[in-house]
């Protein structure tokens, strides 16, 4: 269907990392339909179900449209923009004043790594509010991955990705990439690519507690015992170390540290590690072998194996695995991508990056790439004291769903004396703000893969216009935040520098835009014109003359990417040996658990916490089960579809059960991002299907060895039939 005022705008796809190309039909100011864009360089016409409801979130009669204010009564009721942003900035500016800087916490949520806006912003926010109460969906789920990164390759997002397109052997470990679409790992259609593999005449292993859909699609399925990642992949190396497998020519040439890394894997029982893994020794042998024999073997680990006690060890020993089989830097294996718009220019400003420069007040948990972890949130809140968090701004997160214990968290909330929130619902969380100022979402501003093209398997830089225009009234994410911040009497660029050169910019009528600090990152990136005329690099011109995106080829051979001064990846980082070591007292002293652990559960329909209210996204079968190996549901005398009682150190409460062989025994899954109930008044289709969130039951006193990440996996439960 087509009318006179028709319109498709080619626009990529901004829920996920894996940066699909999306063909958008407009007519008369709303989306009428959402294809894929056939002719899209790096998605080549392939699009999930998430994608294709861009419209419905757009048309959501339930969004928030206009600012908020919370009544007495606990509803909200409309107010200008004016009063609202002079509300936020006068008691934001009131809590600093009466308590210092440090009483406003910060939540950001993981839709900003997908929003140049808002993430050019960012810096200039703290800057102004001069915080280190920062807190974001990243300690649920990458911390390790940036620390390991920021320890061995000398940045946060210098991160080797799998060569998926030219590798012959693929060990998956801890990741369901067929429905997440990768993470970590920006590869749209993952089945094409795995099926590729498969057809090079190579392999796919997946090694996950429970037989997800990527583990019924490869070759192999390991059902490893949840927290046994870093030990299994740690044995693994020793087995390469055994049989004389290892790339000694590589390690000498282009590695610091392995002296310290080879003593402690030469104490390193195989068997001690097969029995806290629970996978039999012989596998971890084999598959050590395939992958080091294969003509292009990787290894990838992912959120599974980040969210329990030794999640940085395990992202470690997963790239440490790679190295010492040669395989970092090769065709086909652990490679480095070199975007187009280089976000590793603005972490390698001074003081940009790092991990423990300052830790949590009341724990001590150290920061990550600038941000505290989360599961110190509530006590922060609640501990009295200087530098205790009296006020919170949170934008596009709902933590009271997507961090552990998340009721004391809401509890937690209830008792600040101001919140803001910047989102587009009022939802679990920001049903506890005084304020929330409503953007006008993604569709109405343009759009460029800042961060995530960081881990793509494929080179490529897009730029994709405005689908729709913003109307009178409605602001973009980066407008609200630029008006917050000179509000709060700081620059957009929070450089004071820059900032005074914007202001007389400004001045002679030139606007401060993202869109053009984007434009000198793709200018004087990688693939980059330098500002040369004659130069065929890229510039936005180039891109934006290019509406399905420019192909900018392969990944590309070798380690230029690497940020440390010697050029070398440094393997022996202090605060991951430790970690080692504890490891190895556990393996040396304890037996394994045999407790119900909890596990979680990635949907293709679920977006994290908030796409719940796209009627698309929840209909059909109930989705909001808890997965129980057929052995386990008999022991606690459940049937499939019944109810259950959950109980954990922190919670007790009712799930539904679905029993199924493809959990290991011992193992139980919930998935994320659920338990909508109390936003039922304001998101009518979430709140017709709430589900129960999986963060109730997680612990926010159980962290993380290195980087304090949210424990989420292998949480220890009991499950009992309802009385
Ligand atoms: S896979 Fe991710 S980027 Fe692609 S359409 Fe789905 S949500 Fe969008």
């Amino acid at each position: 269907m087509s009318s006179a005022d028709s319109k498709v705008v080619y626009r990529t796809c901004s829920l996920c990392e894996a940066c699909c190309g999306l063909a958008i039909r407009v007519e008369s100011g709303h989306v009428t339909e959402v294809r894929p864009d056939e002719d899209d360089v790096f998605s080549h016409g392939y699009v999930c179900p998430k994608g294709i409801a861009m419209g419905e979130i757009q048309e959501d009669p339930d969004r928030v449209r206009k600012p908020l204010r919370r009544t007495p009564s606990g509803d909200f009721e409309e107010i200008s923009w004016d009063e609202a942003m002079a509300t936020v900035a006068e008691r934001l500016a009131a809590v600093q004043s009466k308590y210092g800087h440090d009483a406003v916490g910060v939540y950001y949520g993981n839709p900003i790594i997908h929003n140049h806006g808002a993430l050019s912003l960012r810096k200039a926010l703290l800057d102004v509010l001069k915080t280190h109460n920062v807190f974001s969906a990243g300690s649920q789920d990458t911390s390790p991955r940036f620390a390991t990164s920021y320890y061995l390759f000398g940045g946060s997002l210098v991160t080797p990705v799998a060569d998926l397109d030219r590798a012959t052997y693929f060990l998956c470990i801890g990741a369901n990439p067929l429905v997440s679409n990768g993470s970590a790992l920006t590869a749209p259609n993952m089945r094409a690519r795995l099926r590729a593999i498969q057809e090079r005449g190579g392999k796919v292993v997946v090694v996950d507690p429970r037989r997800t859909e990527t583990a019924r699609f490869a070759d192999e399925h390991v059902a490893i015992r949840p927290g046994g990642d870093a030990a299994f992949l740690l044995a693994m190396v020793r087995v390469l170390v055994d049989r004389g497998l290892l790339d000694d020519d590589f390690i000498a040439a282009s590695t610091t540290g392995w002296d310290d890394v080879s003593r402690r894997i030469a104490d390193l029982d195989v068997a001690a590690a097969s029995e806290l893994c629970g996978v039999d020794s012989a596998t971890i042998e084999r598959l050590a072998v395939e992958l080091v024999e294969a003509d292009a073997g990787v290894a990838y680990s992912r959120v599974g194996t980040c969210n329990n006690r030794y999640g940085t060890l395990a992202s470690y020993a997963t790239d440490l695995l790679n190295i010492v089989a040669g395989r970092l830097g090769r065709v086909g294996g652990w490679m480095f991508p070199t975007p187009a718009f280089d976000s590793t220019l603005i972490t390698r400003m001074p003081g940009s990056d790092g991990h423990a420069r300052w830790h949590s007040r009341v724990r001590g948990l150290p920061e990550t790439l600038g941000d505290l972890p989360a599961a110190c949130l509530a006590e922060e809140i609640e501990t009295e004291g200087a530098g205790q968090i009296r006020a919170m701004l949170t934008f596009a997160g709902n933590p009271i769903l997507s961090t552990p214990n998340g009721r004391r968290l809401a509890a937690a909330f209830e008792s600040l004396e101001f919140m803001v929130s910047i989102d587009l619902y009022v939802n679990e969380t920001t049903r506890y703000a005084d304020i929330i100022l409503p953007s006008a979402w993604t569709l109405k501003d343009d759009h460029v893969d800042l961060l995530v093209a960081a881990f793509a398997v494929r080179d490529f830089a897009r730029w994709s216009p405005p689908v729709l225009e913003l109307e009178d009234g409605e602001r973009s994410d980066w407008q609200i935040l630029l008006d917050l911040i000179k509000r709060l009497g700081g620059g957009p660029s929070g450089r004071p520098v820059v900032d005074s050169i914007l202001g007389v910019a400004e001045r002679f009528g030139y606007e401060f835009n993202p869109t053009k600090l984007a434009g000198y990152l793709l200018r004087l990136g990688p693939h980059g014109d330098r500002f040369m005329p004659w130069s065929d690099g890229l510039n936005l011109d180039k891109l934006k003359a290019a509406p399905h995106g420019i192909d900018l080829g392969p990944l590309r051979p070798g380690l230029a990417r690497l940020q440390h001064r010697d050029g070398r990846v440094r393997l022996a980082p202090e605060p991951i040996m430790k970690a080692f070591d504890e490891l190895m007292v556990e393996l040396r002293s304890s037996s394994p658990t045999d407790e119900v652990l909890l596990i979680g559960r990635r949907e293709l329909r679920t977006c994290n916490s908030w796409i719940h209210n796209a009627p698309s996204m929840v209909s059909g079968r109930e989705r909001c089960l808890l997965y129980v190996h057929p052995e386990d549901a008999e022991r606690a005398g459940v049937a499939d579809g019944a109810e259950a009682r959950l109980e954990s150190k922190v919670h007790s409460g009712a799930v539904r059960v679905h029993v199924t062989d493809e959990m290991r025994p011992g193992v139980v899954s919930l998935p994320h991002g659920w338990g909508h109930a109390t936003a039922a008044p304001w998101q009518s289709i979430a709140g017709a299907r709430p589900g129960v969130s999986a963060n109730d039951w997680t612990d926010d006193q159980d962290v993380e060895l290195v980087v304090g990440q949210s424990i989420l996996n292998g949480v220890p439960v009991r499950l009992n039939a309802m009385h």
